[in-house]
């Protein structure tokens, strides 16, 4: 009876243990490896959308006339520059303080952002050298 019961098969603890041992070294591994592609994969479509908002930015620039560049964001929709700089984190923040002449420059009427970070658009408006900034709380500026 006794013999019968040993060759019946099946896993003794300490194989089982070592199993658990083995998966857990596995998870461990694994685990950080998966958090650096998804961090690497954030950074690169943050990049893409700072990217995506400069150019668009700088399209709008060539194509207003003096008077009215700061026209990017809402507060200036009537001309003047009271307002040089906005930060913006979500779509409805961007519909508020991005005029909708702006926004049409996107895909959608869209802003390209990245969930849980806040972007910085700043204008620098030198005459003869007028641009468009993006700056990422989580990233920060665009590097090339
Ligand atoms: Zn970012």
């Amino acid at each position: 009876m006794k013999n019968l019961r040993k060759d019946k098969g099946g896993f003794t603890l300490v194989e089982l243990m070592i199993v658990v041992v083995i998966l857990g070294i596995l998870v461990a591994i694994a685990v950080p490896i998966f958090g650096v592609v998804t961090s690497n994969a954030k950074k690169k479509t943050c990049r893409n959308n700072i990217d995506t908002i400069e150019k668009a930015g700088t399209q709008y620039l060539l194509n207003r006339s003096d008077e009215n560049i700061f026209g990017v964001f809402a507060a200036n929709a009537g001309g003047g520059t009271a307002t040089t700089s906005v930060t913006v984190s979500s779509k409805a923040e961007s519909e508020s303080k991005l005029s909708a002449d702006f926004l049409s420059y996107f895909d959608g009427g869209e802003l390209p952002l990245c969930e849980g970070e806040t972007y910085t658009i700043s204008i620098n408006a030198a005459n003869d050298n007028r641009s468009i900034s993006v700056v990422c709380s989580e990233h920060g500026a665009r590097v090339d």
